[in-house]
């Protein structure tokens, strides 16, 4: 809960005046700013840690960038009336919905009407464009999950829990993210302290896939299938011993993909193989293919789309011989994609029109002042800019000693301006490895398993 705070104000002593409370959770809650309604206030139930305030000092030097196109970046701390950090300022992401409502043809129906998968291979593109952004600053991620994805009706995607991400710290050890969800996490951190442990882009791209096989593949988690040994096989148990169920090795692995499911030979063979990188043992893999690599196959997948002539509602990969949407329709009974064809059609073109132009006008996620001439979507600004004026550093060591700080906060950052996340995330987050197992023993199963937000059947 959120103490009475008589006075609140921004870095440069400015009143902050709250406005209509936006959502609330266990670490504080989330305001509107009374004076700027287009901005928010997230405020902690405690004064920030050193670290955290930190965190966000170093987050707020990227706040001038791009970067706010494919988030909700934090623009500055919040201050109380004794000096204390309290919170931070964040843009308020009007009509962002969690990105797990594009899922299943209910939750689609409801939140995403006019959603075919056209814009679900437009979403996906958008989504490897934002980890890319994100990556592009020498940030990572680290606690990736579809409650942290906010998608707006254009097919434009927001990164929320920006203060969860893994910052670097210009000659130190990076402010880590000590939070997961198991079931977008990669095999290697399974078993790995998230405390003290140092996260890459790989890591993060790990989960990246699983978001976009979850979107292409009508909702189903990659690694959620039928077990053919003996006992159970948990989705978080599969992952860590690497048993891709819709992948060529599946029966290698005893597992068999679930009925009412498409195979993955509906997709192009760049797609396809794709996905058997970002799910393969490390024997069997380099690295997993980075978000540049996602953006340009999902970019030409969705170049090479066809339109069904059989029901004008479907779209598919061009490489396919027949609409698998017809085939799954008429086999399942499920109507996956169930827009009039008038309506949708005159709507999702306009729309598509305006979305091919917002890709079109973000080419680099970085401006030129933080990127190095020659250097593409893997630079490190952070390093760049210390290297060049050493004051950088030191300054956020020095704001970090200055505030007045109290206990530490929980770690765990459940917060979005739309606070409508899958609950199954509450309920399998973790804070860290110990304390997952303590945790899940105590929490009930995720209650949304049929809605296929964490791969349910
Ligand atoms: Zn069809």
């Amino acid at each position: 809960m959120v103490p009475a705070l008589s006075r609140l104000v921004d870095e440069q002593g400015r009143p902050l005046r709250l406005g209509d409370k936006l959502g609330e959770g266990g670490e504080g809650a989330v305001f509107r700013l009374a004076e700027h309604s287009s901005q928010a206030i997230k405020v902690y139930a405690s004064p920030l840690t050193v670290e955290r305030a930190q965190k966000i000092k170093i987050l707020t030097q990227f706040s001038q960038t791009d970067i706010g196109r494919f988030t909700a970046w934090p623009s500055g701390l919040v201050l109380d009336e004794k000096g204390r950090a309290r919170g931070l300022l964040l843009p308020v992401v009007e009509h962002g919905k969690d990105i797990h409502h594009l899922y299943t043809p209910s939750s689609r129906r409801k939140h995403f009407s006019t959603a075919n998968w056209r814009f679900l291979v437009h979403v996906s593109g958008n989504v490897a464009r934002a980890f890319g952004a994100v990556h592009a600053l020498g940030l990572v991620i680290g606690d990736v999950n579809p409650g942290s994805i906010l998608v707006l009706g254009d097919g434009t995607v927001r990164l929320i829990d920006v203060d969860s991400f893994q910052v670097p710290v210009p000659g130190g050890r990076p402010l880590l993210c000590t939070v997961a969800v198991h079931i977008f996490l990669p095999p290697e951190l399974h078993q790995a302290p998230l405390d003290s442990v140092v996260r890459t882009p790989d890591h993060d791209t790990f989960g990246l896939a699983v978001m976009i096989f979850q979107l292409l593949m009508l909702g189903r988690h990659p690694y959620a299938g039928r077990f053919l040994g003996a006992g159970e096989m948990p989705i978080e148990r599969a992952i860590a011993e690497h048993r891709f169920v819709f992948g060529a090795h599946a029966a290698d692995r005893q597992m068999q993909r679930p009925p009412n499911t498409v195979a993955m030979e509906i997709l192009p063979s760049s797609v396809a193989a794709l996905f058997e990188s970002a799910f393969a043992p490390p024997a069997h893999r380099r690295q997993r293919p980075s978000a540049r690599e996602w953006v340009q196959a999902l970019d030409q997948l969705a170049a090479e789309l066809a339109h069904c002539r059989r029901n004008p509602t479907h779209y598919y990969p061009r490489s396919a011989s027949l609409c698998p949407w017809c085939d799954f329709e008429q086999s399942t009974g499920v109507l996956l994609f169930d827009v009039p064809a008038t309506t949708f059609t005159q709507r999702y073109e306009g729309e598509y029109r305006q979305l091919v132009d917002l890709i079109a006008a973000v080419p680099r996620p970085v401006p030129a002042t933080l990127v190095a001439a020659t250097s593409d979507i893997v630079v490190n600004p952070v390093a760049q800019e210390a290297a060049k004026t050493p004051g950088l550093a030191w300054g956020s060591y020095v704001l970090g000693i200055l505030l007045m700080v109290g206990g530490a906060l929980p770690t765990t950052s459940r917060w979005a301006v739309d606070p409508s996340w899958c609950r199954c995330l509450g309920v399998w987050r973790r804070r860290t490895q110990k304390a997952s197992e303590a945790v899940d023993q105590r929490l009930p199963r995720c209650q949304e398993r049929r809605s296929g937000c964490c791969g349910g059947a």
